[in-house]
């Protein structure tokens, strides 16, 4: 990165991304002071020789910018020492994804951002859009919140496509991003302990579409819609994107056909009925969100439509574990809030349904229109005992405490269940952290415990 060559710079937050971006800063010649809260990634950063140094104690005379790790509160619900420290020096705060697109257009390079964000549905995405665009024999490269930092990424090379997934904090970071396609999945409440209230948190989502030169917008919820509505007054190229209803001008679903609407004129334009890893109205929303992304680069759409048939999905999101007779065993540990929960909860008729975790605020109520499809409900982690008080009148329940209790006891009963193709699906509606380190390790139990029934390993026989 050599956009700050020369110029003098402060980071903050030496996790992996902020060590990565520290070192691509002074590779680039800029003069990068690094610190951290915890004393262990200060040594780190030493040992590859980046200079640290109390930036309490820091002479902010003549200092560009602070480079900022994603997870440091910004503006909720107290900033940080180090966020206050530069405001009161008038330093600006930026990212990683900052970095890249101002380093982008310092080098003139014609590589293109793909940004995508939303509350749910941006890692699909964000793996589909890249699924396609290999398919269809494009330069990519994949990063950013779901994986590799965007600076680890391959060099800037004209043609290349960077498909970067965003979160809320990194573009808060990102003052000026701008990329070619700007895409905005969905907006519900998640994540207001950091941007304070739904308003804050739509604006921020709001600023990656309003810098692309190319949005494509969800419209199934409202804040979208109106995210969209103002691009259009912007007079900024929409496609919208929809799942639940037909728009006039973009792509949405019906049943499980994709069609394109434009200039008066509907058709299908891609089905997506017998693809596993694109079950349910969600990912037709994903789905038709990475088709209008491919749409805006031109690329040709018989191919693009072609090209979903092999996506391979992603684990631990509505991932199929197994299955035997007429059960279905599906891992949907990602869903960490309702909303999440919601869309695997609407993808099968008949569940088996183990939820629960470390709860988050709303808790379950607002799923309350699929309970008459639930079976019966296992609970397990702190928030049994609240989701069992919201379930209580609405379905047979039992206190499952553990994910492998859960799986025995779900897999017993659904065995006995004679009413046609059942699931047992973990979709928990919380995080993890009560019971596991993150929602992989609590997906990759769940799998455990369900190839470890013997219903599962006698038909394998
Ligand atoms: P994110 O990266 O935004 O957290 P993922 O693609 O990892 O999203 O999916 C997270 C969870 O949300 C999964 O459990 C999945 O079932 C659900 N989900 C996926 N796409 C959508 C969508 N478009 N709308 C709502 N929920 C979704």
């Amino acid at each position: 990165v050599t956009c700050f060559k020369g110029q003098k710079l402060a980071l903050f937050g030496l996790g992996g991304s902020g060590l990565i971006t520290a070192k691509a800063l002074v590779a680039g010649g800029a003069r990068v002071t690094v610190w951290d809260d915890a004393p262990k990634r200060i040594s780190a950063a030493e040992a590859e020789g980046l200079p640290a140094e109390d930036l309490r104690d820091f002479d902010w005379e003549g200092v560009s910018a602070l480079v900022l790790a994603p997870g440091v509160p910004l503006t909720h619900p107290e900033p940080h020492w180090i966020v206050k420290l530069a405001i009161e020096h008038g330093v600006e705060i930026i990212g990683d994804i900052e970095l890249f697109c101002r380093e982008r257009r310092h080098v003139g390079s014609d590589a293109k951002l793909i940004a995508i964000t939303g509350t749910n549905g941006k890692s699909t995405t964000t793996a589909l859009i890249t699924h396609l665009l290999k398919t269809l024999g494009q330069d990519v490269q994949m990063g950013g919140n779901i994986g590799v930092p965007v600076l680890a990424l391959e060099p800037l090379a004209d043609h290349r496509i960077y498909v970067v997934e965003c979160s809320s904090y990194q573009i808060d970071l990102a003052p000026s991003l701008d990329p070619a396609v700007g895409v905005l999945l969905n907006l519900s409440p998640d994540h207001l302990d950091r941007h304070g209230n739904m308003e804050s948190y739509a604006a921020i989502k709001e600023r990656l579409v309003a810098g692309a030169k190319i949005a494509v917008v969800g419209v199934d919820d409202d804040l979208s819609a109106q995210i969209a509505g103002r691009q259009d007054l912007a007079s900024m190229p929409v496609w919208r994107i929809a799942a639940e209803n037909p728009v006039s001008q973009g792509i949405y679903l019906e049943g499980t056909e994709l069609k394109q609407a434009a200039a008066g004129e509907t058709r299908s334009v891609a089905n997506l009925s017998d693809i596993d890893t694109l079950r349910g109205a969600h990912n037709g929303q994903n789905a038709a969100a990475a088709f209008a992304a491919l749409r805006a680069l031109d690329l040709p759409e018989a191919e693009i439509a072609e090209a979903f048939e092999s996506f391979p999905g992603l684990h631990h999101r509505m991932e199929l574990v197994a299955k035997t007779g007429h059960i279905l065993f599906v891992n949907d540990s990602k869903a960490t809030n309702a909303d999440a929960a919601a869309r695997a909860l609407s993808s099968f008729d008949r569940i088996y349904w183990i939820a629960g975790g470390k709860p988050k605020s709303g808790g379950i109520e607002p799923l309350n229109a699929f309970f008459p499809k639930i079976a019966k409900a296992y609970l397990i982690g702190e928030a049994a005992e609240i989701f069992a008080e919201t379930l209580k009148d609405h379905a047979p329940l039992a206190m499952s405490g553990t994910l492998e209790n859960a799986v025995k006891a779900a897999a017993k009963d659904a065995a006995k269940d004679s009413r046609g193709e059942v699931a047992v699906l973990l979709s928990p509606a919380c995080a993890s952290f009560d019971q596991f380190a993150n929602f992989e390790l609590r997906g990759e139990a769940f799998a455990k415990a369900v190839r470890a029934l013997p219903i599962v390993n006698q038909s394998k026989e």
